[in-house]
């Protein structure tokens, strides 16, 4: 199994080094050079499975030779053993073939968790088994930084620096970020918001002497590893509601595109799913491409969904690849374009984005009400970021399939705009009840990829 760059420009790689690389050096993202395929009798031979199971089975077709087949499963029970949950990823029921997959029961109460406590067990096998050590640096909207932080703590071979927007990320997000107080970790308040932590991050890792000299790997969700284990709970939610004997449609809370991406993988290994529908906030460069003819920037807005305020989604690049007919040229081309604004998408490309995608947008006003309105309808308390979701669920979804929406974050991690819109202040599970109260640790900087640069070599050992 290898791995090739969406601008078709960068040697192709094993899923190890893919991991450890994260970016291309063209620039571009490593997507698998061809899609393993799962029958209709694997797929309904995971009814009934462990998360954990589940997981090793759609998994270890990418893997390759990277883990022997018993490292993997230790890795994956590593990974997920922290989860406050049995089931991992459970799935509730909010209305008549209306369902919510609840991918808040990780360390920090997002589903980057699922991702991150994966790849930190991939990172630190990999690594020991090499001899060597990297810094990990990434830029986060909240949820990220935190994950990545909890994941990679403590470790030996790997040194972690996450760059976040300052101000902008919710308390409990920073808390999160800047509480944990092992040595090897470092939040980074950057003055600018997250399409400036990401554009330094980009900026980084095409400074080639800087990446070589500090050994720099990425774990943003362009790193394929990531996007792989957000595969997983596609199967194992369309599995417990019928597939593959029955389609099933997912919408899913959107920003950076990491995790409807995965969702049109587990597409094209074979589970029947219906519609895949992006939901964003009032930052809603997606929905205006796949409602009108291109892809341009505009201004992002701060919103009570902060880790969807975005108006790069990275991981766009890799549908884009697949629309083009995996045309890496043409792709390298619209990137480009990008940097000076945005492109128009050809008309078979945005044919082909159309039959796997559909998309709609929920306004603030809507995003509260949808707190309120589930609340009210079936007990169950959203987070900002999935009532996007069950907003633009609930306008799209056809009566006769079922339809999963995502549940991206605990309503904990967004208490002021839950309590606004339902008058309940939601409380941290106890397991980290005395987050409030932990000492935070954090360095301020100015974006600026010098000062960036400078902090990081200044932190690690020589
Ligand atoms: C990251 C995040 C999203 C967006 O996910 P992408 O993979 O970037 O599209 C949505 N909701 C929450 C709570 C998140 O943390």
């Amino acid at each position: 199994m290898k791995y090739i760059s969406t601008r078709g420009q960068a040697p192709a790689l094993t899923f190890e080094e893919a991991m450890l690389t994260g970016l291309a050096r063209d620039g571009g993202l490593y997507v698998p050079e061809t899609i393993p395929q799962m029958s209709a009798d694997e797929i309904a031979a995971l009814a009934g499975l462990s998360y954990e199971e589940t997981a090793y089975r759609v998994m270890r077709p990418f893997i390759g030779d990277s883990f022997t087949d018993g490292e993997f499963r230790d890795i994956i029970s590593r990974a997920y053993a922290g989860f406050g949950h049995a089931a991992r990823a459970p799935l509730v029921q909010l209305a008549p073939n209306h369902f919510l997959l609840e991918l808040f029961h990780g360390p920090t109460l997002a589903f980057k968790d699922f991702a991150m406590q994966l790849i930190g067990q991939l990172f630190e096998a990999a690594l020991k088994r090499r001899g060597e050590r990297v810094t990990i640096v990434g830029a986060t909207s909240g949820d990220t930084g935190s994950a990545a932080i909890e994941a990679f703590r403590g470790l030996d071979a790997v040194d972690v620096f996450i760059l976040f927007p300052h101000g902008r990320v919710s308390e409990v997000q920073r808390r999160q970020m800047t509480t944990p107080d092992d040595a090897n970790v470092h939040a980074l308040a950057l003055d600018g918001d997250f399409d400036d932590c990401q554009a330094r991050l980009k900026d980084m890792f095409n400074d080639f002497a800087f990446r070589d000299g500090v050994r720099l790997a990425g774990v943003n969700s362009i790193n394929f590893a990531r996007v792989l284990a957000q595969v997983v709970y596609y199967f194992s939610s369309a599995v417990s509601l019928g597939a593959p004997g029955r389609k099933v449609s997912f919408t899913v809370p959107t920003g950076n595109f990491g995790d409807i991406f995965a969702g049109y993988i587990a597409k094209q290994m074979g589970l029947p799913i219906d519609r895949l529908v992006v939901a964003t906030n009032q930052n809603d460069i997606l929905n205006r491409c796949l409602t009108g003819q291109g892809y341009f920037k505009g201004e992002t807005i701060p919103s009570i969904s902060p880790s969807m305020d975005i108006q790069v989604s990275s991981n766009f690049e890799r549908a884009l690849f697949y629309a083009y007919g995996q045309d890496g040229k043409a792709v390298a081309q619209l990137m480009d374009e990008l940097s000076s604004g945005g492109f128009n998408v050809s008309q078979g490309a945005m044919e082909a984005l159309r039959e796997s995608f559909s998309s709609g947008r929920a306004s603030e006003e809507e995003t509260l009400a949808t707190i309120a309105a589930t609340l009210n309808s079936s007990t169950e308390l959203l987070c900002p970021h999935s009532a996007v979701g069950v907003k633009v669920a609930e306008e799209q979804r056809d009566p006769q399939t079922p339809m999963i929406t995502l549940a991206t974050a605990h309503p904990a991690k967004f208490p002021d705009a839950v309590e606004r819109a339902s008058g309940i202040r939601p409380p941290l599970p106890p397991r980290m009840a005395d987050l409030y109260d932990r000492s935070e640790r954090v360095s301020r900087i100015d974006n600026d990829l010098a000062a960036i640069e400078t902090h990081i070599k200044g932190h690690i050992p020589a």
